[in-house]
């Protein structure tokens, strides 16, 4: 959970050579890409985070810590500094590829929330965050002491009918979680939405109030007209969606809030937002788009740009004899092949 490699490494490698300055406009041109003003800050942020990784890794192999302490000291050290310490802290995308500004909006009558294992946290692939994002809705991570006190406070609210979006056979169907909502809580709702691998989701579900109610989507859901998931490009899903119900979390809270709202409109934007993020992720991971969305579109240049200002940088550098390791290289690196999952 606290692996990382990439983006903050070459980052750090860059900061450390005085021949950084060589490249001139280029270099603040990457600089103003990773967000920071100098490199000094470059490098401050990059030592920070080296430190307080160590610290973490001598914590988590001390056989003396308690092992609430050391998830505990994990989740902060995911909240702080995610996978890649330059990553935009809405999408999870790295620089240059953010996708926040590109999603639809989309507002619902239900509120959202999205509880997010440590270990999907600020994964790129990941599509709760972008979920919260289209509806204004929330992500907070489990085991991380604030966001535990806002998920909390949320079970607590006595003005909204709550409900996790789980399987199984005490779980209820939309329309009756509806009904419920009508009676007590003049129609609102709360979707809780869980974000992680299966044994993850189970695991974060048996943190969760034992008599919350569950919801599960009916076996005719709207879901089930596309044969796979529009994620799977990314997430390997085997078998069709109808008959594992391997799909992403958007797709899963799209799904539901079209089965409690009924706005088809919606139920789509919601799945155009998640194809903006699958092609940002595939152009990250160095595929080609798929779903050939503005996305795709603002990526493709992104990467493009880049590439020919690392490629100007390495060549300025080489010409004064020094070494490619440096930001240019870091850079190329960086599109190629930085992500940590
Ligand atoms: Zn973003």
């Amino acid at each position: 959970m606290v692996k990382g490699k990439g983006v903050e490494h070459e980052a750090l490698q860059s900061a450390g050579h005085k021949s950084i300055a060589a490249g001139g406009s280029d270099v603040f041109k990457v600089l103003q890409l990773f967000k920071v003003s100098s490199e000094a800050e470059l490098r401050e942020k990059a030592d920070a985070r080296v430190k307080a990784k160590e610290e973490v890794l001598r914590i988590v192999h001390d056989p003396d810590v308690p092992g609430v302490e050391k998830q505990r000291l994990r989740c902060n050290y995911v909240h702080s500094y995610g996978r890649a310490l330059f990553s935009c802290p809405g999408c999870w995308l790295l620089p240059g590829l953010c996708v926040c500004s590109l999603l639809h909006h989309i507002e619902h009558k239900t509120k959202v929330i999205v509880s997010c294992h440590p270990a999907e946290w600020c994964k790129s692939s990941n599509t709760g965050t972008a979920a919260a994002l289209s509806t204004g809705g929330s992500v907070l991570l489990r085991g991380y002491g604030e966001h535990d006190v806002q998920l909390e406070a949320a079970f607590a609210d006595p003005s909204t009918t709550k409900a996790i979006l789980w399987p199984g056979e005490t779980a209820i169907l939309p329309q009756e979680l509806k009904a419920i909502a009508d009676r007590q809580t003049q129609g609102r709702v709360t979707l809780i939405a869980i974000d992680a691998h299966w044994n993850g989701a189970r695991h974060l579900v048996g943190t969760f109030p034992p008599d919350m109610l569950r919801v599960k989507l009916p076996p005719e859901s709207v879901l089930t007209e596309g044969p796979r998931s529009l994620l799977s490009p990314l997430r390997f899903y085997r078998g069709d969606v109808g008959a594992n119900g391997r799909v992403s979390t958007l797709e899963a809270i799209a799904a539901l809030l079209y089965e409690l709202e009924g706005d088809r409109a919606k139920y789509d934007l919601m799945l155009e937002n998640l194809k903006i993020k699958v092609d940002a992720v595939l152009i990250q991971k160095s595929r080609p788009p798929l779903y050939n969305t503005v996305g795709a579109q603002q990526g493709a240049k992104v990467r493009h740009e880049a590439q020919i200002l690392a490629r100007r940088h390495i060549e300025e550098l080489t010409k004064q004899g020094k070494s490619v390791e440096d930001l240019g290289r870091g850079l190329m690196k960086y599109l190629k092949e930085a992500n940590d999952e």
